[in-house]
Formats: structure tokens, sequence, C-alpha cells
């Protein structure tokens, strides 16, 4: 979205003007041709627009091939050490490939990936990881280790007049990783990919990765984002497009609703919680859409005027509000079956 330069990854375009793209990994065994291509597919369905890989040995290319084939969205692969993977990766149709130059060995090495790289037309990830530094870089900060380890990569491309490349740093630690992103954001035009590595299970990446990236985004840097959790990979992209949405950077449903207090007349956790099912079912929807549950008609209205639809609770009734104004008072056992109603019909005919 807010790099210069846009790289396309298969069908997918990265950078300049074009949406933050939401990408995970797999985490089946990469030789296993039907778990991992089932995989893809659900990450998909759950709104996957790139999908890496972990390509281990010869075992993990010739299968490979066959999920390039298979898979709806591009495949990218994640290589480590061995650059003749890469560069069979590069062969079997992968549409982009994430490498470590300090890990490939020999400059001579990296240019081979790259002059296989140019010849499909594919674009390469480098970057920087806190946990695995060059050490030329040792006496600098972290951040700034983060940035020159980074940028060395990316020179060592660029001397081979290669130019399709997406930029990664990433630490587990939320503010090395803000501080490290926003400055080479402005020292290089080329795309930036957005994580918090070993992030840990969900609640806890959820804060640190909103916090990281969500930072980061706000600045107008970023234009690839993986939220990384330890589990399902199909929670990181639920996770990413709720954070996309929340920050205004992807349409969708958004459902607010108040923290609870002594005036609260409603359950409104399980209200909330149900209205979130419903709207579940609409899966992904190209328009913005508030819904409000609230707990009280005194403040209830006035904290949900903004919202598509509002619900406040009082006493014996609940009242429904379309775009700030009062619809209907519904009696308290058919709460959820109105507003149920409502939020379809109002998503059916928008
Ligand atoms: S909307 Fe009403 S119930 Fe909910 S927090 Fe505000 S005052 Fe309390």
């Amino acid at each position: 979205m807010f790099s210069k330069k846009v790289v396309n990854v298969g069908n997918v375009s990265i950078g300049g003007n074009n949406h933050v793209v939401i990408q995970t990994m797999t985490n089946t065994n990469s030789s296993n041709f039907e778990e991992t291509i089932n995989q893809i597919k659900q990450l998909n369905a759950a709104g996957a627009e790139l999908v890496r890989i972990s390509v281990r040995n010869d075992d993990d290319v010739k299968v490979l091939k066959e999920l390039v084939k298979s898979s709806p969205i591009p495949l990218i692969a994640d290589i480590h050490f061995n650059y003749k993977i890469a560069i069979e990766s590069i062969k079997a149709g992968i549409s982009k490939i994430r490498i470590n130059p300090g890990n490939i060995g020999s400059d001579w090495k990296v240019a081979e990936v790259v002059k296989v790289a140019k010849e499909y037309d594919i674009p390469i990830r480098v970057g920087s990881n806190s946990g695995s530094l060059d050490k030329r870089y040792e006496n600098d900060t972290i951040e700034m280790a983060m940035v020159n380890s980074a940028l060395h990569q990316v020179r060592l491309l660029e001397k081979y007049e290669f130019d399709k490349i997406v930029i990664s740093m990433k630490s587990s630690d939320v503010k090395q990783t803000y501080l490290a992103n926003k400055i080479i954001s402005k020292k290089i035009d080329y795309p930036l990919h957005l994580g918090i590595t070993e992030a840990g299970v969900y609640e806890d990446s959820i804060i640190s990765s909103s916090a990281g990236i969500g930072a980061l985004l706000l600045n107008g840097i970023g234009d690839t984002v993986r939220i990384s959790i330890s589990g399902d990979p199909v929670q990181e992209i639920i996770a990413a497009k709720k954070l996309l949405t929340t920050l205004g950077l992807k349409n969708g449903i958004k459902v607010i609703s108040c923290p609870t207090c002594a005036r609260t007349e409603i359950d409104i956790e399980k209200l909330t919680n149900r209205v979130k099912n419903i709207v579940k079912d609409f899966g992904d929807i190209d328009k913005n859409i508030t819904i409000a549950v609230m707990g009280c008609v005194v403040n209830g209205p006035g904290e949900a005027k903004h919202a598509d639809i509002a619900i406040a609770g009082s006493k014996q009734t609940a009242a429904i509000f379309k775009k700030g104004k009062l619809i209907e008072n519904v009696k308290k056992e058919d709460i959820e079956k109105r507003l149920s109603e409502v939020i379809k019909e109002y998503i059916e005919v928008i």
C-alpha cells in the first residue's frame, strides 16, 4: 500500500496504492500433498491472499509442483541454507521466494538464485530477524543492526541488477520491529512485509501484533502482513483481517459493544457474540458496516449514533436503531431474532 515500488506475486500486487495483502504460512508437512493443499484451500477460504510454504528438501520440491498447479492463490517458497532448493522451487512454478542470503552462503550462490528468479520473473523477499543478525553489525543497536543487515541483503540483490524485492524485519520485541521498519521505510522504496516474530499463542500474539503492525500501518508503513500465532494458521488470517478492518484499511463488518457498567440492562457479552455469529455467515463483505451493541438507553443511542445498526437495552425492551434513528422497540425475548432479521435485511440491500 505505502511503498513506492510495486512487486507482483503471481496475480497479487504488493506495494504502491494496492491494499495491504494478507498472508500466512502452512504448518503441514510440505511433502504431504493432500494435507498441504487442504490447508492452503482452507486458508484461502478464510481470506489469505498469499501462502508461504517451507521447502526443506527434494521431497518438498517434488510436491511443490503439484501444489502450485492446484493452489487457488500464489504460493511463496521459504528457503533456508540450500540455494539449489531455491532454484528448484522457482522452476517448480513458485510465485515468490523468501531467502536469507546469510544462510544461503557465498555471494555466487545468491547470484545463481537471482539469475533464475529473473528468468522466471518472480520476486525475492529478504530481510532480517533480531535473532539471526549479521555479525558485521554487532556493535549497532538491535534495530539498526536489523536495518543494516536487511540493507546489506538488498544491496547484494541490486548488485546483480535485481529489483523485485520485498523486505521484512521482524523481532519478537514490538518496539524493535516498529523502529527498524520505521527507519528502513525512509531509506528504501521496496514493499515491506510486516510481522512480529515468535509472537506466541493467540492472545499474546494478538496484542503484540496489533501494537507493532498496527502502529506501523497507522504511520503509512507496510504493504503485506503476517500475524504469527502458535497454532492453526486460519487464526492468523482472521486476526489479520480484523486488524486491517479496525484500522480502516479493509472493508468489512465491525461489531462494537459497550464495556458494560451498573446501567447495563441486557446481557451484552452474550448478545454481542450472537451478533458476531450472525455476521460471520455473510463472509467477506466489500462494504464498511458497523453494528453497535449497547447496554442501556441512557448512553447507548448516543454512543451508537455513528453505527449502521445499533441496539440499546432497557428494562423490559430493547431499542433498535438504523443509522442513528429508532426503528422499533422489541421485547427482551425477541431481541436476538429481530436483531438478526434487521442485520440480514440491511446487509442484503446495501
Ligand atoms: S452504554 Fe450504557 S450500559 Fe453500556 S457502558 Fe455505556 S452507560 Fe454503561
